[in-house]
C-alpha cells in the first residue's frame, strides 16, 4: 500500500494567493501568560521578539510585539529557556526489536546508527531538552550527529561532543607519556570535551572500582586544558571523585559517598557535579526490557539512595549541580526526570531549573548564548503548562511546544496568514468567545471546549473544529487570528478542542481518539449546548470542518467514519495510528484531504498512504498532499486547509480531477467514481489547478 511517488504540494500552491515563501530570517514575536527567564523575575504576559536563530528582545504586553510582524501566541503557557542535558549518549540507539535488547543487538554501521539515532535526537527535544553535551560515543557517530543537526539536517538538539572516552584498558590507565597523543586525537577529530572512565560502572554494574590514578587524570586534565578543552570525569566511587576533583576536572560524572573535603573543593573550585542519580531509576525500571538478573536490582537502589544523599549534601555546601540524564537507548524523552530529584534533596524548582539552563551553560562556557531568554541569546524556549516555579512536574511532563535556534520544532509550527484571507477585523477580534466542559466519559478524562463565532454572523455556515495533537489544548487555536479571519470571511464559529485520556496503564494511542466510546458524543454536546447558549442554534446541526493535528486528525478521521453524516470536510495532519481501515460507503464520500510529512516518520507516512489508497480504491473522494522538506509539524497545512474547507463549503458538484500521483499529470474525471489507487482525487479545478502548477515546478 506504500505510494512511491507521493503527491507533493508545497508553497507554491499557495502562490495562487501570493503568499511569501522566502525563508529569510524573519522576525516572529511569540506570546506567552509569563516568561521565566533565568535572569530575575518571570515577565507576565510575556513577549519575546525572536529574529532567525537568535532573540531580539524579552518584553510585556501588547506594546512589545513589534507592528507589522507575524505572532505566534502561546498564551497561557509559560516560557522557560530550553533546557541543556548535561550528559547523553544520543548515539545509543535500540529498536526494540524482538529477540534482542539493548545490549544484545547486532552491530550496525556508523552511518546507519547516525541515521537511527535521529529518534534519540527527537525524543529529548520532546521533553524540552535543546543542548545536550553528548558523553561518549564511537565510530564518530556523535560528531556526525552534531553537524548534521547544526546543518539543518536532522532535527535534534544542539549537540556539544566528546568522541570517545578514556578509559583503561586490562593493563591499567594509559601511559604517562602517551596521554597527550590521546587527548590531540579527539580534538583534532572534533571533540569540544574530553571524556574519561576513571572507574568502572555502567547499566547495571554499580562496581565503584577506580581505574585511573591520580597522576594519570591529572596528565589528562592539563593536556585538554592547554588546548583550552574541558574536561568530564566519570566515578561511581568516591575516590575516584576525590582524585578527579583533585586533578582540576571541569565536571564530575556520577558518585557516591563523596566526604566533606571532596564536596568543600569542589565548592570552592566550581566544580560542577552531574550526579545522574535518575539513570539508575531508569535501569530498575527497564529491567525486564535489559533483562538484568533480579540480583543486579537491590545494588542499583542502594546506589541510588547513596547517589541522592551525597546530592543532598553537595547541595547544601554550594556545588554547582547540572542536570545529567545519561540517557540511552529507550531512555530518551526522561531526559528531565533528574530535576524532581534535584527537588526532593532540598531544591526550590527555580534552583532545580538552574541545573539544567544557567549552571550547565557556565559549564560548557556558553553562558553568553544558552540558558536564558534574553536579548542576544539563542532561540531555545520551551512552552510549559502551568507555573514551572511551583511545581517542577510542569518542567518533567508538561511541555507543549519547543523552540530550538528560532525553528519550532515541538508543536504548532508559527505559519504566515496568506494573504486572501483578511485581517480581523477589531469587531470580529472582539467577539467573545465561550468556554465549556464534558466530564469524564468512558475514554477520557474531561473534554474542554472554546467557541468562538464572528459578531456580526446572521447564521452560521458551518463549525470549523480544531483539534491538536496528543493531550494537547486547542482552546488558544479558537483565539488563532489566522482562524478568526478565515471563520469571519465565511460565516463559519470555531471550536477549540481539548481531549485528554483517562489516565490508564496501557495504551499505545490516545484513548480519545477512538471517538464512539464517547469522545467523539462529547463534541456533540458541547455544540448542542453552544446552540442553546448562543443565538447561533444552527450550530446544533450545523456541518463541521474538521482540522487536527497529529492525534487531532486521528480524531477526525475516526469521528468522520462514526458520524459522517455530520461532517462537511475532515483534514488528518500527519497522525500515527488508527482504529478504523476501510471506512463506511458515507464516509468515503466525505471530502477528505490527508497531509503527510515528506520527512516524518516512515511508519506515519505509510500508515496514511495505506489509508487513503484503501479508501481511495473503495471511491473515496480524499486528496492526499505530502509536505515537501517537512517532518511532524504544521506547515503549509493550516493555508491550504483552510483553502480546502473554503472551497468544499460551497459544496461542488461534478466528477473533479484525478492527480496522478506518478507522473503529476491532472485529468478531468470521467466520475467521482472512478477510483484508481495510486491517483488522489482533487475536488475542484481550484486545487487541481494548484497542485499541476506545484508539482510542475518540482
Ligand atoms: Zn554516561
Amino acid at each position: 500500500m506504500r505510494l512511491r511517488a507521493p503527491l507533493a504540494v508545497g508553497a507554491s500552491l499557495l502562490l495562487m494567493t501570493s503568499a511569501p515563501t522566502a525563508r529569510q530570517s524573519k522576525v516572529v514575536a511569540l506570546r506567552f501568560g509569563a516568561a521565566v527567564t533565568g535572569s530575575g523575575a518571570p515577565v507576565t504576559d510575556a513577549v519575546v521578539v525572536i529574529e532567525g536563530d537568535r532573540i531580539k528582545s524579552v518584553g510585556t504586553g501588547n506594546r512589545a510585539v513589534p507592528a507589522g510582524v507575524e505572532v505566534v501566541d502561546l498564551r497561557p503557557l509559560t516560557a522557560i529557556p530550553g533546557l541543556i542535558d548535561a550528559h547523553t549518549h544520543m548515539t545509543y540507539y535500540w529498536d526494540g526489536a524482538a529477540g534482542t535488547t539493548p545490549l544484545k543487538q547486532a552491530r550496525r554501521e556508523p552511518a546507519q546508527t547516525v541515521e537511527l539515532a535521529a529518534a534519540n535526537a527527537r525524543k529529548t527535544l520532546e521533553s524540552g531538552v535543546t543542548t545536550v553535551r553528548d558523553l561518549g560515543a564511537s565510530g564518530g557517530t556523535d560528531y556526525a550527529m552534531r553537524d548534521q543537526i547544526a546543518a539543518g539536517k536532522m532535527v535534534g538538539p544542539r549537540m556539544i561532543v566528546a568522541g570517545q572516552g578514556i578509559s583503561a584498558g586490562r593493563g591499567g590507565g594509559p601511559a604517562i607519556d602517551a596521554i597527550p597523543g590521546l587527548v590531540d586525537t579527539r580534538v583534532k577529530a572534533g571533540s569540544e570535551w574530553i571524556k574519561v572512565y576513571a572507574s568502572r560502572g555502567s547499566f547495571q554494574s554499580v562496581d565503584t572500582t577506580q581505574t585511573m590514578n591520580y597522576e594519570q587524570l591529572k596528565t589528562i586534565v592539563d593536556a585538554a586544558h592547554a588546548q583550552k578543552i574541558p574536561v568530564a570525569i566519570h566515578s561511581y566511587g568516591a575516590s575516584g571523585v576525590k582524585d578527579a576533583v583533585r586533578a582540576g576536572a571541569d565536571s564530575v560524572e556520577h558518585g557516591i559517598e563523596l566526604d566533606d573535603e571532596t564536596i568543600a573543593m569542589m565548592a570552592k573550585q566550581g566544580t560542577v557535579w552531574v550526579p545522574t542519580i535518575d539513570h539508575n531509576r531508569y535501569y530498575v525500571d527497564s529491567k525486564d526490557e535489559y533483562g538484568f538478573a533480579p540480583e543486579a536490582i537491590p545494588p542499583l537502589n542502594d546506589y541510588i539512595q547513596k547517589n541522592f544523599e551525597s546530592t543532598r549534601r553537595a547541595f547544601k555546601a554550594g556545588v554547582p549541580l547540572a542536570m545529567g540524564s545519561d540517557a540511552v537507548y529507550s531512555g530518551f524523552g526522561q531526559n528531565t526526570r533528574e530535576l524532581g530529584w534535584f527537588v526532593k534533596a532540598g531544591m526550590t524548582p527555580a534552583q532545580a531549573l538552574a541545573t539544567a539552563t544557567t549552571i550547565p551553560a557556565r559549564m560548557l562556557r556558553r553562558d553568553k548564548d544558552l540558558g536564558r531568554i534574553a536579548s542576544g541569546y539563542f532561540a531555545d524556549i520551551v512552552a510549559v503548562e502551568g507555573d514551572p516555579l511551583k511545581d517542577i512536574d510542569v518542567v518533567i511532563s508538561k511541555v507543549r511546544w519547543v523552540m530550538a535556534a528560532g525553528k519550532v520544532v515541538v508543536g504548532r509550527k508559527p505559519a504566515p496568514a496568506p494573504a486572501t484571507l483578511q485581517a480581523p477585523s477589531q469587531a470580529a477580534a472582539s467577539a467573545p468567545s465561550l468556554e465549556d466542559t464534558i466530564p469524564p466519559g468512558v475514554n477520557f478524562d474531561k473534554a474542554e471546549f472554546k467557541f468562538w463565532s464572528p459578531k456580526d454572523a446572521a447564521t452560521l455556515r458551518g463549525v470549523v473544529v480544531l483539534v491538536p495533537g496528543s493531550n494537547g489544548d486547542g482552546r488558544p487555536m479558537a483565539d488563532d487570528a489566522f482562524w478568526q479571519a478565515f471563520a469571519t470571511k465565511n460565516s463559519l464559529a470555531l471550536l477549540g478542542c481539548r481531549f485528554t485520556d483517562k489516565p490508564h496503564d496501557q495504551s499505545f494511542i490516545e484513548d480519545y481518539v477512538n471517538v464512539s466510546r464517547g469522545s467523539g458524543q462529547a463534541l456533540l454536546d458541547v455544540l448542542a449546548k453552544f446552540a442553546s447558549r448562543t443565538s447561533h442554534p444552527e450550530v446544533g446541526s450545523a456541518p463541521l470542518f474538521l482540522w487536527g493535528m497529529s492525534a487531532g486528525g486521528q480524531f477526525n478521521y475516526e469521528f468522520t467514519a462514526w458520524k459522517p453524516e455530520r461532517v462537511g470536510a475532515f483534514i488528518v495532519n500527519k497522525g500515527g495510528i488508527y482504529y478504523s481501515a476501510l471506512l463506511s460507503k458515507a464516509a468515503r464520500d466525505v471530502p477528505g484531504l490527508l497531509f503527510v510529512g515528506e520527512k516524518d516518520l516512515q511508519s506515519r507516512v505509510e500508515t496514511i498512504t495505506g489509508l487513503f489508497a484503501v479508501n481511495r480504491r473503495g471511491g473515496a473522494v480524499w486528496a492526499l498532499v505530502v509536505e515537501p522538506g517537512l517532518a511532524h509539524v504544521v506547515g503549509q497545512s493550516k493555508e491550504l486547509g483552510a483553502v480546502f474547507f473554503e472551497e468544499m463549503l460551497s459544496k461542488p458538484k461534478g466528477a473533479g480531477f484525478i492527480g496522478d500521483l506518478r507522473s503529476f499529470e491532472v485529468q478531468p474525471a470521467a466520475s467521482p467514481g472512478t477510483p484508481s489507487t495510486p491517483n488522489a482525487w482533487l475536488q475542484t479545478e481550484r486545487i487541481a489547478t494548484a497542485w499541476k502548477t506545484a508539482v510542475s515546478a518540482k
